[in-house]
């Protein structure tokens, strides 16, 4: 069957790859003229450099996202950096590292010799822990993060050092309004897993290295192309005009609401577009910096205390350099761009600031000047920081969904024939994460072979 993939991110991506090995014929529409979606390289003008939208961190949970990869027979170790789990505050005062024990004992282990907790606070650390396992990682329906925490009686200070920056992490939504169920799902494959579930995976390459151009090398991939009309009918649905046996929709949601509101209206239909057109969005913000000279930070990534008061908004920090080879081109049609120089000689800082709404009413040398101060500030017992050369700012608007509690997610499958929809803000039981968006992917080209099997 010939499948209408429209959008390249790693939902419909994935997707394709999945159906063409089932025996489909994907074509795969993306409006941008790279892919990767919201996880892709970027020309950098101000750095002259490829660099990307933003640090992502990936989890030795993302099972699927690592499934696929060895399916287009990309090699992990090549392309990404495992890490034992550790948090760790830039100024020395937080530090829990994941224990070299079999699980559950690595987490155990990690609280217990966990740097800044008091005797009592790793004691309800554990408690809350041994709790969510005990009742099958469920919290309580409609919970917030923040309700959990207080009935887990979690003191202010722990919050502050460990809930709050690993909820901004993982869900870009503020503990008060975040959905603890999702939160729990994340720590139920992660830490509830076995040992390397809860390992942190750095990316070594670009993004749209880590294995999108791989499977666009497979795939028949149309950049450039934003689908504006998709004309369902009863045999077959028409993309921009050409036919199909099926589309995909793998945009983003708005997109996809944009696509399918043109149906005819049908109760399902309405309740399918609600759903889509209720998510709502929360920012990041990402500064990269190139320093003047070689600097490591003490560790590849690295926790900073925000003082929006001060104008210091940093929440992580990581090492942003890549080795990558410059006369590799970007992923995509038109002109080769090369990197002038070789990055991997290149001193980068990654800064990352989730739930980025406050940013909004700042300017953004502002923002980098107080991110500047921070680091001096907090990055303790360590050689200074070396004057920076350049940065750049990106700010992803839309960059996930708002993970809040009691939100009715979309199914992949449609209340219209032939036509499916995959993305991270699915029904995943992830929050907005690439794992989600492989799954989804995967998922919605499982449901398209299946209907047509
Ligand atoms: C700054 C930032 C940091 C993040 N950090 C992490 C992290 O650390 N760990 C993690 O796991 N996740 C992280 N995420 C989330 C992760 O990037 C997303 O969950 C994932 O990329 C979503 O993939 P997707 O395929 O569902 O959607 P998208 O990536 O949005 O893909 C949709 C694609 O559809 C295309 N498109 C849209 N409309 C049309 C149209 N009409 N016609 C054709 N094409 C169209 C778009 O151009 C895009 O390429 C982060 C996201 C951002 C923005």
């Amino acid at each position: 069957m010939k499948i209408a993939v429209i959008g390249a991110g790693w939902a419909g991506l994935s997707a394709a790859i999945y159906l063409q090995r089932s025996g489909h014929q994907p074509v795969v529409f993306e409006a941008a003229r790279t892919l990767g979606g919201r996880a892709r390289s970027v020309q950098s003008p101000p750095l002259n450099a490829t660099i990307d939208n933003g640090q992502h961190i990936l989890l030795g949970a993302y099972t699927e996202t690592w499934a696929l990869m060895r399916e287009l027979q990309i090699p992990l170790e090549s392309r990404l950096q495992r890490l034992r789990l550790s948090l760790q505050a830039a100024d020395g005062s937080f530090r829990l590292k994941a224990a070299l024990l079999p699980a559950p004992l690595h987490l155990l282990g990690g609280i217990l010799v966990a740097r800044g907790l008091s005797v009592t606070e790793r004691v309800r650390l554990i408690t809350l822990m041994q709790n969510l396992r005990d009742r099958g990682w469920v919290v309580p329906a409609s919970a917030t993060v923040g309700d959990w925490l207080r009935a887990g009686r979690q003191s202010d200070s722990v919050v502050r050092r460990f809930w709050r920056p690993l909820c901004l992490a993982t869900l870009n939504t503020p503990i008060e309004q975040a959905c603890a169920q999702l939160l729990a799902n994340v720590l139920r494959d992660s830490l509830g897993g076995a040992r390397g579930a809860c390992d942190i995976m750095l990316p070594r390459v670009r993004l749209s290295e880590l294995w999108p151009t791989r499977a666009a090398e497979k795939l028949d991939l149309r950049y450039g192309q934003a689908v504006r009309h998709l004309n369902r009918l009863s045999t077959h649905v028409e993309v921009e005009g050409e036919r199909f046996d099926a589309a995909l929709i793998a945009t983003n949601a708005p997109s996809a609401l944009r696509l399918l509101k043109h149906d005819a209206p049908s109760s399902a239909g309405d309740a399918y577009l609600t759903q889509l057109a209720a998510l709502r969005y929360n920012p990041i913000v990402t500064v990269t910096l190139e320093l003047e000279r070689a600097w490591k930070p003490p560790a590849p990534m690295l926790m900073l205390y925000d003082y929006p008061e001060k104008c210091q908004f940093g929440q992580w920090l990581f090492d942003g350099s890549v080795a990558e080879n410059p006369s590799k081109k970007i992923p995509g049609p038109g002109p080769t761009r090369t990197n002038p120089r070789i990055e991997g000689q290149r001193s980068m800082l990654t800064v990352v600031i989730s739930d980025a709404r406050s940013l909004e009413q700042h300017a953004q040398a502002d923002i980098v000047a107080g991110i500047l101060e921070q680091m001096r500030e907090q990055i303790q017992g360590f050689p200074a920081l070396p004057p920076v050369r350049g940065h750049a700012t990106i700010i992803e608007k839309r960059a996930t969904f708002a993970a809040t509690p009691d939100l009715a997610r979309p199914e992949n499958a449609t209340p219209w024939p032939r036509v499916w929809i995959a993305g991270d803000y699915t029904d995943t039981g992830y929050p907005a994460v690439l794992e989600g968006a492989v799954r989804s992917g995967k998922r919605a080209a499982e449901l398209i072979a299946a209907y047509f099997s």
